[in-house]
């Protein structure tokens, strides 16, 4: 046993406790309470000298792989502000690289450069390797010619489905030709299609990198995202070495696939698959969520409402195919018009409430909505960083009827919707502190103020979506996501700054510090796995 005392520890509801006994052997916690707590003689003693104690985060909208990739990149251009910054970057990374083939380069976002980069941009440093570069978010990529040369586009293609190519605009002396922008998956895998995949070492090894980057900001469990990573998944679970609990949906579009996970198959440790994600719109950032109202700008000279992956019918037979097949449907819907198709659909093939179907994102809702969701068991994961990021440029995009219900943080959990907080990451920086201050401030980075105040949360509002939600969501509500007799030990202690008197700041009370919160240890099933 061991014994945590002279500690503050949040029991849920605003009861702090002081003391906390853990058996590692079990993982669990044997119970916890307020004053001197039980004499331990036999164990481990941890006097935590005043820190906090919160219940592990657990992110439930994740890419660990794809997180654990971008860390272990050279390839990562770091949001240039400019054309020529994210030149010169390219320049720094290729100067003295002797590797070959395929370069896939990271986080650019046109939405704060001078202009969007084109193909002969990177030309101009890398002309004789392909190369491709994700904006953020993964819906956007800039190829440069070699890369669009090697996967056979040329300029008299057409718009493939689900995608977009741009060309240069009438007046342009390349009037017509491709600007080395591709869109949306249809246009993004015609170039990653043809880029030959990682083996499966690469594979784990960014999966790790991934994983114990969550441990360090106290995340001890993920729902994380993946393609085709399942097989990896799965020896690094045999093999004992996954540090944290992982709730993986991978693509619906890889169903049947050799690399397919059974769902529920409980042979592994920390891992698990119930959920299939399956696209129903674009992004905001790209004026392609599907939204019931048209974005402010023309598309091509006519009204835009963003684009629909999958109609009506289409997204039945999936539904109805991921119900059969025994899993959770998990959908990405961020527009209203395709929250709207989510429910239908789902009312449609008749999926259980007690399913608890996913609907990611969530950024665009209408009222009439939010009973429909309730009613089929909906469970959203939500994004608390995007409204502040999104900020910058929302008020630009939308008309305003769609504000009525925008970013409804506080409105879905006073409708009696449970929901699980997440990052998105690599999106979106992975601290969950980051992430739980952004749902209580809303930063409006335009104005400085919140951004609707009305669906600002309370501290524990905010630390419930990344402990009590998450659980929830991944069904596991019963034995983690809280500091509570019989729960899993997942921890989190905290170094909080301190007051005049040189004592930690009461948290809950002052989370406007919880940016500059450190985590000192993370335990998962009673093992502490990271100290400071
Ligand atoms: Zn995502």
């Amino acid at each position: 046993m061991i014994l945590f005392k002279n500690a503050r520890i949040w029991m849920g509801k605003g009861r702090i406790g002081s003391w906390m006994l853990v058996d590692q052997y079990v993982g669990k916690i044997m119970g916890c309470g307020v004053g001197e707590g039980p004499e331990e003689t036999t164990g481990d003693v941890r006097d935590v000298k005043g820190r906090w104690i919160l219940p592990g985060f657990h992110d439930s909208h994740i890419h660990a792989s794809w997180h654990g990739k971008l860390l272990r990149s050279k390839w990562n251009l770091k949001f240039p502000k400019t054309v020529k910054e994210l030149q010169l970057r390219l320049k720094d990374a290729i100067d003295g690289d002797d590797s070959k083939g395929w370069i896939e380069g990271f986080n650019w976002d046109h939405e704060f450069m001078d202009r969007i980069p084109t193909k002969e941009d990177i030309d101009e440093v890398i002309p004789d390797r392909p190369v491709f570069l994700n904006r953020v978010g993964f819906h956007i990529i800039v190829a440069n010619s070699k890369a669009l040369e090697v996967a056979n586009i040329t300029n008299d293609i057409e718009d493939p489905d689900n995608g977009h190519l741009d060309r240069y605009p009438v007046g342009h002396n390349l009037a017509g030709q491709l600007t080395g922008v591709l869109r949306e998956d249809g246009g993004v895998q015609l170039v990653t299609d043809v880029v030959p995949p990682e083996s499966s070492e690469e594979k784990k090894k960014n999966i790790l990198a991934g994983l114990d980057d969550c441990l360090k900001y106290g995340i001890t469990s993920v729902h994380s995202i993946e393609r085709k990573h399942w097989n990896e998944y799965a020896e690094l679970a045999r093999d004992g070495l996954l540090p944290i609990a992982c709730y993986i949906a991978p693509w619906y579009t890889d169903m049947g696939s050799a690399n397919f996970p059974k769902s529920l198959d409980e042979s592994y440790k920390n891992l698990s698959c119930d959920c299939i994600k399956v696209f129903l719109d674009g992004a905001l950032g790209t004026n392609t969520a599907a939204i019931s109202k048209p974005y402010l700008s023309l598309l091509d000279g006519k009204e835009n409402y963003g684009v629909v992956l999958q109609n009506r019918e289409q997204l039945v037979k999936i539904l109805q195919m991921i119900d059969d097949k025994g899993y959770r449907p998990e959908m990405h819907v961020i527009g209203d018009r395709a929250v709207d198709i989510a429910l239908d659909s789902l009312e449609k093939v008749k999926v259980s409430p007690n399913k608890r179907p996913v609907f990611v994102h969530c950024q665009i809702l209408r009222h009439d909505l939010l009973n429909r969701m309730r009613t089929c068991g909906v469970t959203p994961t939500l994004q608390p960083s995007f409204v502040v990021t999104d900020s910058v440029w929302i008020r630009d995009k939308l008309p305003p009827a769609l504000f009525e219900c925008i970013y409804p943080w506080k409105t879905l959990m006073d409708n009696g919707i449970v929901c699980g907080g997440s990052s998105d990451g690599p999106v979106e920086s992975i601290n969950p502190m980051h992430g739980m201050f952004d749902a209580i401030f809303r930063t409006d980075q335009k104005s400085n103020s919140p951004f609707i105040p009305s669906e600002c949360l309370t501290f524990e509002e905010a630390l419930n979506l990344y402990t009590t939600g998450s659980a929830y969501v991944d069904k596991v509500e019963t034995f983690k996501g809280k500091i509570a007799e019989g729960f899993q030990a997942d921890l989190v202690v905290l170094d909080v700054p301190l007051d005049s008197d040189g004592v930690p700041l009461n948290l809950p009370e002052n989370p406007q510090v919880l940016k500059d919160v450190k985590i000192s240890e993370v335990w998962v099933a009673g093992k502490c796995m990271y100290k400071v």
